[in-house]
């Protein structure tokens, strides 16, 4: 198994180094050179599966034996999701006319916990077997910095720096992250915005002299181990579903942002998983919707919503699906690619984009977003956290669809008390968050305040 680029200018790599570079190194998206197809009777036993020995199996077809032996794999994924407060990892329930595949049983109680507790065991283990050490650095709106601590605490090798802007996370958020007492765990709170402290960071990984020092590395969701991990539900919510067998298609509604969930998606279906409609929701922000509908991909103003980590224009994942969608034509993804930065859009033909079929696309306002929250909690007593409810609510109409639950409800607590008036329970890991000791450090929103902290801490 080798890893090409989207952009055609990177020689083959292995998955360990798929892993460690993250971007390509020019520019693109790291992506297996042929997708394996799995044979129906393979298909069949794994349906019979549970999660742990089903990822084994599902990651185990994108690595190679000679680079990381198949016993070493299998402690690697019994690490990462040991952690899970699930037996099942990613049970699927029935809920109302639908079933629900709840992704959010990790650490940080959001579905980004099942692929960034992979990524730390992986970062680990190759930091431990080729030397080295490597830094993360990133800022977080909420949910992808706390993933990522939590994936990185207590590792070796490691250490873990997120920027979060200063009382502008939700107190749940910012728990979950200060609450982290590791000795590799740094957390700054930026006094600016979310804006700020991606700029900052940005700053600071081009500034060359520093990110080669500290050995700068990012674990945003370009990296393609965190696609693997996550194809795994797709195979295990089939599994449930179907009983292994292979005329059985399952529906799947994917709450879409960096475009990473529902590209794991489609990678099942390419492997030979039996889908029917991959179905892709996104809230007001709706560049992807537009694009499947007209084939126009423009970029325009992020607008907030109560689901805010699908509040994205730039689609991280896109241009991975674009490399499939022109044929696996590198020149032609450099072209599109050139033209989005030079002009803030591109266009693929209507008729190109029907002929695959490969996703049907449906925005979901703010409205019907509560809305939904509302009447599934109704007429089912379950509870939606307002992404879940935006991939349920464009699922209506087609009963029997998986729809992808993302994050806990507590999770975005006043949002749901305003759809049902109430806040849903805090699971009991979480139970007196607020009472445990924090560390943090807060920062003006300058790149010289925060170069010297990262200095002071590594030496
Ligand atoms: C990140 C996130 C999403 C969007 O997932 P993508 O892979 O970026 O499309 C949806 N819901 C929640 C709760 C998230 O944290």
């Amino acid at each position: 198994m080798r890893y090409i680029s989207t952009r055609g200018g990177v020689e083959p790599l292995s998955f360990s180094q798929a892993v460690m570079m993250g971007l390509a190194t020019d520019g693109g998206l790291l992506l297996p050179e042929t997708i394996p197809v799995i044979p129906r009777g393979t298909l069949e036993r794994w349906a019979r599966m549970d999660f742990l020995t089903l990822a084994e199996e599902v990651v185990a077809q994108f690595v190679a034996e000679e680079d990381i032996p198949r016993q070493h794999l299998k402690r690697l994924v019994g690490q990462a999701f040991g952690t899970f407060s699930h037996a099942d990892i990613t049970p699927v329930v029935a809920v109302g006319e639908q079933y629900v595949l709840e992704l959010f049983h990790g650490p940080t109680l959001a579905f980004k916990d099942v692929a960034l507790q992979l990524l730390g065991h992986l970062f680990e283990y190759l930091l431990q077997r080729d030397g080295g050490s490597l830094t993360i650095l990133g800022a977080t709106s909420g949910d992808t910095g706390s993933a990522a601590i939590h994936g990185v605490r207590g590792k070796e090798g490691m250490e873990i720096f997120i920027l979060h802007p200063y009382q502008r996370v939700s107190p749940i958020q910012e728990w979950q992250m200060t609450s982290v007492l590791d000795a590799n765990v740094h957390n700054i709170a930026i006094q600016g915005t979310f804006d700020d402290g991606q700029a900052i960071v940005k700053k600071l990984f081009n500034d060359k002299d520093f990110r080669t020092k500290y050995h700068l590395g990012a674990v945003n969701s370009i990296n393609w181990a965190r696609i693997v991990a996550q194809v795994v539900y797709y195979f295990y919510a089939w599994g449930r579903l179907s009983g292994g067998d292979c005329e059985r298609k399952v529906d799947f509604s994917v709450p879409t942002g960096n475009f990473g969930d529902i590209f794991a998606g489609y990678v099942a279906k390419r492997m030979g998983l039996p889908t029917g409609k991959l179905l892709l929701a996104t809230n007001r922000n709706d560049i992807l919707t537009r694009f499947f509908s007209t084939g126009h991909y423009s970029l325009g103003q992020v607008i907030p919503t109560m689901s805010p980590s699908m509040d994205i224009q730039v689609s991280s994942n896109f241009e991975r699906y674009l490399f499939y969608l022109l044929h696996e034509n590198s020149v032609k993804v450099r072209e599109k690619m050139a033209e989005l930065d030079a002009g803030g859009s591109f266009e693929v033909s209507r008729s190109a984009l029907e002929a695959v079929g490969d996703f049907r696309a449906v925005a979901v306002d703010e409205d019907l977003t509560l809305k939904t929250i509302r009447s599934v909690h109704q007429k089912t007593g379950y509870v939606l956290d307002p992404h879940s409810a935006v991939g349920f609510a464009a699922a209506t109409g087609t009963p029997g669809m998986v729809c992808l639950a993302t994050a806990h409800p507590a999770k975005f607590g006043h949002a749901v008390r305003s759809a049902i008036g109430h806040e849903p329970e805090l699971p009991p890991a979480w139970v007196g968050l607020e009472q445990r000791p924090r560390r943090c450090q807060v920062l003006p929103a300058s790149v010289t305040a925060v170069r010297e902290f990262i200095s002071g801490q590594l030496g």
